[in-house]
């Protein structure tokens, strides 16, 4: 009888035991979820997919620019990624590699099924995300694995920074595509690049403001040939960027050397060099001399302007729109390109092939839509010679149409040849209060016609404003389009963005 009392008396005591353990546990895990949450809540989330090793890699550089930029962020793998850490986050940024036929990696195989599918349809939409896709081209799901994460992500409501970004075989120039989001998502454009780009030697030959008396930025319209030989007829494709290897202004170089107190420097030594530098590092510099002083600087970072012509035009021309931080001193890459470096000066260049963006390999009708300097992306597809004889429909939006009519003769021209079926013009800053005023406006009112186009085939082309533009013409779209056919056009390459 004593036995089977204490048995009993144990086994309550064991189940006690049991209780206290589990609830000890879940306030563990409760406070595990609270503590990533809150600091979710406030910083940006990193989470990666990694078999070999890279993603791992490319999130902790991230992570890196991201700390340099003095925002912090929280780190962990795909499958540590709970539907709390989700639905606090501001920021997401997935870096996901694909290996096999589309396959997820071991550490982010179960996120799909395990997270997002607990999710409902619309519960993400607080949330911004930009997705870096690794994978190798030569499979046929090129960074498949990333493109579903994408898919999955965007039906819960979230929104894109931009389309995928796709590494292929570690390309290092869409790392450094990459790299530029970081850049915007941080607000610090002042970074340096994960790896120096092989420049080729170009100079410019014209440069000209082209709305002057605009209410916004100066914009240039700058013309470029390469220093030596013609321009070779494959280049470059439409759709293409070049990424700029920018130099410092005279004055900034001078300041730099007084303040060093150094004489012995040739200036065009320093002229691509990293000369914003912290005073701490001023006095370490102070101690060195010329060689390793010049060794320990860092290049300044490249800058991406869509290609606005094609080879055969004979020149490489760029819409560059002026960015001014103070009265006298200008953002990096449009400061350098629009008043610090010289007509004929070598400039750094250096083609970066944008396959997403090029244009359709069959003669199917194209809607452009863009506003500002992405009518520069819009228009090199326009002048491609294997657009002759299609169907083409420009939607753009700027200021005022008196000063801000970019590329006017070319699309007058274009009208009259028949290569522009249909152009749509706004200006915001003359429309009427209460009409359309930006270029997303015009989708509304033009849905069936856009409809038509879409079932005979059309793709649609957007250049232009991340924020404001492309965001907003997206979701117009969505809801003309329907979000799973608009889906399907971006998985057939014939819904195609190059937005910035
Ligand atoms: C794929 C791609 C294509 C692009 N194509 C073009 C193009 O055709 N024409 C073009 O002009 N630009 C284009 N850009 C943008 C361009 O690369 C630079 O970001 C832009 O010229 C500003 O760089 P910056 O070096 O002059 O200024 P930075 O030195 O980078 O910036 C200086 C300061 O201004 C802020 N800033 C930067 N840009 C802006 C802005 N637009 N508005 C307000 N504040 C800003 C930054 O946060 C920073 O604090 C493109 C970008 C990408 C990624």
């Amino acid at each position: 009888m004593h036995y089977i009392a204490a048995s009993i008396l144990f086994i309550f005591y064991l189940a006690f035991c049991w209780f206290c353990w589990r609830k000890y546990e879940a306030r563990q895990q409760q406070l595990f979820v609270q503590y990533q949450t809150e600091s979710a809540a406030s910083q940006v989330v990193i989470a990666y997919a990694s078999q070999s090793g890279s993603a791992a890699m490319f999130a902790s550089q991230t992570a890196l620019q991201l700390q340099a930029a003095g925002m912090a962020s929280h780190r962990v793998s795909l499958n540590q990624l709970t539907p709390e850490l989700l639905m606090q986050a501001k920021t997401l940024l997935v870096i996901a590699s694909t290996y096999g036929e589309g396959e997820a990696p071991d550490n982010g195989d179960r996120f799909i099924a395990r997270t997002l599918g607990k999710l409902k349809q619309h519960s993400l939409q607080h949330l911004q995300v930009a997705v870096l896709g690794l994978g190798d081209s030569s499979y046929q799901y090129f960074c498949g694995f990333a493109h579903q994460l994408q898919h999955g992500l965007q039906h819960r409501g979230a929104h894109f920074f931009t389309d995928v970004i796709e590494v292929d075989k570690l390309e290092e120039s869409a790392l450094r595509h990459w790299q530029y989001y970081l850049g915007q998502i941080s607000g610090q454009s002042h970074y340096a690049d994960w790896s120096k780009p092989e420049y080729g030697q170009w100079k410019i030959v014209q440069r000209e403001c082209i709305n002057p008396g605009s209410p916004g930025a100066p914009v240039f319209h700058i013309k470029l040939i390469p220093i030596e030989g013609a321009t070779p007829v494959d280049a470059w494709n439409a759709g293409d960027i070049a990424e700029i290897g920018p130099g410092n202004s005279e004055q900034l170089i001078q300041n730099f050397l007084q303040v060093l107190g150094r004489e012995t420097i040739p200036q065009e030594k320093l002229l691509h060099s990293d000369l914003m530098i912290s005073d701490d590092r001023f006095a370490q510099l102070k101690t060195l001399d010329d060689d390793a002083l010049l060794a320990s600087l860092n290049e300044l970072p490249h800058r991406e302007y869509s290609i606005a012509s094609v080879p055969a035009e004979n020149s490489l021309d760029l819409l560059v729109r002026q960015v001014k931080i103070a009265p006298e001193q200008f953002g990096l890459g449009s400061g350098w390109l629009s008043v610090h470096a010289q007509l004929h000066q070598p400039i750094r260049l250096r083609i970066r092939t944008n396959s997403h963006f090029h244009s359709p390999a069959n003669n199917c009708p194209l809607i452009l839509i863009g506003n500002g300097t992405g009518i520069a992306g819009l228009r090199s597809h326009l002048a491609n010679p294997v657009r002759a004889g299609t169907s083409n429909w420009l939607l753009f939006g700027e200021r005022t149409a008196a000063a801000d009519s970019f590329f006017n003769s070319d699309i007058l021209h274009w009208q009259k040849t028949g290569l522009l079926t249909r152009v749509d013009r706004i200006f915001s800053r003359d429309a009427q209060p209460g009409s359309a005023h930006y270029v997303q406006d015009l989708l509304q009112p033009n849905a069936q016609e856009i409809q038509r186009w879409v079932k005979e085939g059309a793709a649609i082309f957007v250049c232009g404003s991340l924020h404001g533009m492309a965001q907003a013409v997206d979701v117009e779209l969505r809801n003309i389009i329907g979000a799973q056919q608009l889906e399907m056009m971006a998985d057939q390459r014939r819904y195609c963005r190059d937005v910035y």
